[in-house]
């Protein structure tokens, strides 16, 4: 059965191995003995292996151990979670924070917690998957608005049994076309029609915003979204994920996430990490500056190449490229001449918009950049993309 199921994956190029990476993550790595440039990870600032975050990471290591011994409501709650808390509630200008071992449990089980079956969850269609898990978990009646379009968001409020409880759920960029949910149109929409909003900030907590606070700073409307999520595991190099909100509105998460309840805390090693580089956000924006200069050197380099970008406003830059196994023999193609970035394919991302999801970090050089982008120009004549 797992043979046969494996070679009907392997026919239609949906098929996905593990890589092993013999080096930190980026923004060159090892890979099968060779040094090639990576350009698919997700540590936008390259925090992963900011000198202050590790040593953060290791002192913790050595004063509160490797594990953290029990769930956090157990005797799991160590100094490191509770000063990471702290920090986050600051970083994001709410009251207080919750954090969960990974974004993926902080989705499915803060969204059941929010609605139930009584509820309705309206979610842009290219939401993430824990989202999406989380909404089924729920219970709620679930239906997905097209993406981005407030006109069909609209309808299906206006189309709702009165007094229905709803939640609107988005990503803040989405993370597999690197564009941005409309957060003001949303937060007039779900004021008009008495709805809450629940944002997924996975990809732009740091990066985005005058402070790198994240979609919700950039499109000014931090006060108006009740319900903040994030990851730890993105540009904030760490591993976790967080809510934002209230006190009543984290205490009240305490008291019901399963996956907050029953699993055990972070360890201090990540938590501690997580809170040396919210620091460093503060401390050094010109990181956040570079980001966004290499964002626009490599989004430059692909469009005048002649590759097809989506729509893409931020460190994430797609190149569609059509069918599977086209989008393999692209990133087969460029791991030969030393760029690393794999194909993503169904169901990640809809049947003929397969893609190399290409990420850009504040720690490529601008010979990195270039490198690259003479690669891809290789690579995309070779294969006749360009
Ligand atoms: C990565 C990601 C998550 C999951 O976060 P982890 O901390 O990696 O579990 C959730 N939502 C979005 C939009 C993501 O991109």
């Amino acid at each position: 059965m797992f043979k046969e199921y494996l070679q009907k994956l392997q026919d239609q190029h949906l098929l996905r191995r593990l890589r092993t990476i013999a080096s930190s993550t980026g923004p060159t790595v090892r890979l099968d003995g060779h040094t090639v440039i990576l350009l698919s990870s997700n540590n936008y600032l390259g925090l992963a292996t900011h000198p202050a975050v590790i040593e953060a990471a290791v002192e913790a290591t050595r004063q509160y151990g490797a594990g953290s011994g029990a769930s956090r409501l157990v005797c799991g709650t160590l100094t490191p979670h509770e000063e990471l808390e702290t920090a986050l509630a600051r970083f994001k200008g709410t009251d207080a924070a919750l954090t969960f071992a990974a974004g993926y449990l902080a989705n499915i089980s803060a969204v059941p917690a929010l609605i139930g079956k009584d509820g309705l969850i309206l979610a842009d269609r290219l939401c993430h998957a824990s989202l999406i898990d989380g909404c089924r978990l729920s219970g709620a009646t679930f239906r997905v608005y097209h993406h981005r379009d407030m006109n069909h968001l609209e309808q299906l409020l206006t189309r709702r049994l009165p007094g229905k409880p709803t939640l609107i759920v988005t990503d803040g960029i989405f993370s597999m076309d690197g564009d941005i949910a409309p957060m003001r149109d949303i937060a007039l929409l779900a004021e008009r029609y008495g709805a809450a909003v629940y944002v997924d900030d996975a990809h732009g907590t740091g990066i985005l915003g005058e402070t790198g606070r994240g979609t919700l700073e950039h499109c000014d409307v931090e006060t108006r979204i009740p319900y903040h999520m994030g990851t730890l595991s993105k540009a904030i190099g760490s591993t976790g994920g967080y809510l934002a909100g209230s006190a009543e509105f984290v205490a009240y998460l305490v008291n019901t996430c399963r996956a907050f309840t029953y699993t055990t805390a972070p360890t201090p090693a990540a938590a501690a990490a997580a809170t040396a580089a919210l620091r460093v956000i503060r401390q050094e924006p010109e990181r956040r500056a570079r980001l966004w200069q290499n964002r626009h050197h490599l989004a430059q380099g692909l469009t005048s190449l002649g590759f097809r970008l989506a729509a893409s406003e931020s460190p994430i830059l797609p190149v569609i490229v059509g069918d599977p196994d086209r989008a393999m023999s692209l990133a087969h193609t460029l791991l030969t001449l030393g760029v690393y970035a794999p194909a993503i394919r169904p169901p990640t991302v809809p049947a003929s918009t397969s893609r190399i999801r290409f990420t850009i970090t504040a720690d490529h050089t601008d010979e990195h950049i270039d490198q690259a982008l003479a690669a891809l120009a290789q690579a995309g004549r070779a294969l006749n993309m360009i």
